[in-house]
């Protein structure tokens, strides 16, 4: 060190924005310890800090991304706090997250895993009650919102259809939401209309979480996607830096892609390759957005050569529903992910991802059933880190995570140790 002891580690602070207090923390010492490391040496009460702290400190500051991920934590303040949506505590785009943000998330997941893998038990929304409101088909999103909020002890309301709801007696999205803000203490919302659910959420004070905005957003099943990426990426040995994902179908009206390839843009040197039929292509609003992170980003028609070499492929369903007067083909048969078709192009550890429903009807070419009994098919595993991850969701929006491991009781009945009969034993990824 060339310079004092002193000059040092109040340079070393003030690069990382943080104060005494917390970068005690940060570097693991006591306070007193800190304190007395930052007395001019001549001092009686002066002590020299160990060599090893020393070397922790300059590493942190001498490395560009560490300084930055320590200097970002420094953030203090419950999670919720940073990733609000002007000033509440709702979910609405993934744009609410940096990668520091959304992987604190993930550890609140981890933290869930027992209980959704019924294990364990926890009561911690006790006496709160989710209002679910679908206004559009659901069948994964609306169950799983419910379940991941019963299985932290509060309860769902739910409706179902537009046409079962006042909205088609005239009423407004405001009215709506603020009646509903009296009954409930967190909405999760499903709309037609893109910028619907950010009207619901401009209406209330309540948690809003968005569970699809038409053709917009559908940020918790982008953040299920990312968390099955890493955890399988750990799994093989991979990492997110650096891989390349090809996202294949319908990415014009496909909104978990648009959520999945901003979050996904949080990592480093992805390339992205983007297959889809002409006419359904990627929006450049959300091309630009990636391109500017110093992505590489590729499009193509041609199914073979946007899956050659790739990590992760991510098939979507043709969204016929949102088609406006418009003649599009939808897949061919030259369009069709099966097994076939990721032999002959990826390696024996890529996955095949789907954030489902899949169109098992005739001429539909959606993802193949084929690879039902292949390990590499991760679509189920997917569904269910759905509910760790909207488990996570609820306990952040409303305050209560640190509350969890301390919560945790032994489930009273035996789950079966395989939920499907086509799991491989490796799906419970222990
Ligand atoms: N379930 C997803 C969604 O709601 C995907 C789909 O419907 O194709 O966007």
């Amino acid at each position: 060190m060339s310079v004092s002891q002193q000059v040092f580690l109040r340079d070393a602070m003030r690069r990382l924005n943080l104060t005494r207090d917390i970068f005690a923390t940060r570097i693991g010492v006591k306070r007193r310890a800190l304190d007395t490391w930052l007395l001019p040496e001549g001092s009686q009460e002066f002590r020299s800090m160990p060599e090893v702290v020393t070397r922790f400190v300059t590493e942190i500051v001498e490395n560009d991304s560490l300084l930055q991920k320590y200097a970002q934590s420094a953030q203090s303040g419950p999670l919720r706090d940073r990733i609000a949506y002007q000033g509440k505590h709702q979910l609405l785009s993934v744009d609410q997250f940096s990668r520091e943000s959304v992987e604190e998330l993930f550890r609140v997941a981890d933290l869930m895993q027992p209980i959704a893998r019924r294990q364990k038990v926890s009561r911690v929304l006790e006496g709160a009650v989710l209002g679910n409101l679908f206004f559009e088909a659901s069948t994964r999103t609306r169950v799983s919102f419910g379940a991941a909020f019963c299985r932290l002890g509060g309860s769902v309301c739910d409706t179902t259809g537009f046409t079962f709801s006042s909205m088609a007696k005239g009423e407004s999205i405001y009215d709506t939401s603020r009646v509903m803000s009296g009954y409930v203490d967190a909405m999760v919302i499903r709309h037609p209309e893109k910028g619907s659910v950010a009207e619901f959420a401009e209406a209330t004070n309540i948690p809003v979480v968005n569970g699809g905005d038409g053709p917009g957003e559908h940020p918790s099943q982008a953040l299920l996607d990312l968390y099955t990426i890493l955890t399988e990426f750990s799994r093989l040995g991979k990492l997110l830096d650096g891989a390349h994902i090809a996202l294949v179908g319908d990415l014009k009206y496909g909104r978990t892609v648009h959520s999945l390839i901003k979050l996904l843009a949080l990592y480093r040197g992805l390339t992205f390759t983007l297959v889809s039929p002409r006419g359904l292509e990627m929006p450049d609003y959300i091309l630009e957005q990636t391109g500017r992170l110093g992505h590489t980003i590729e499009q193509t028609n041609s199914l073979a050569e946007g899956l050659k070499g790739a990590d992760v492929i991510y098939a979507t369903r043709v969204q016929k529903e949102r088609f406006v007067g418009e003649e599009v083909e939808g897949y061919t048969a030259d369009f069709q992910v099966n097994k076939a078709m990721v032999d002959q192009c990826c390696g024996p550890d890529v996955i095949v991802m789907h954030p489902l429903p899949r169109d098992s009807r005739e001429g539909a070419h959606d993802l193949s059933v084929d690879l039902n009994h292949d390990s590499r098919l991760a679509i189920f595993r997917q569904t269910d880190n759905g509910i760790p991850v909207r488990m996570a969701i609820f306990a952040v929006l409303l305050g209560v995570e640190g509350l969890v491991q301390h919560s945790l009781r032994d489930v009273t009945w035996s789950p079966p140790s395989h939920l499907g009969p086509d799991d491989s034993v490796f799906h419970g990824l222990d």
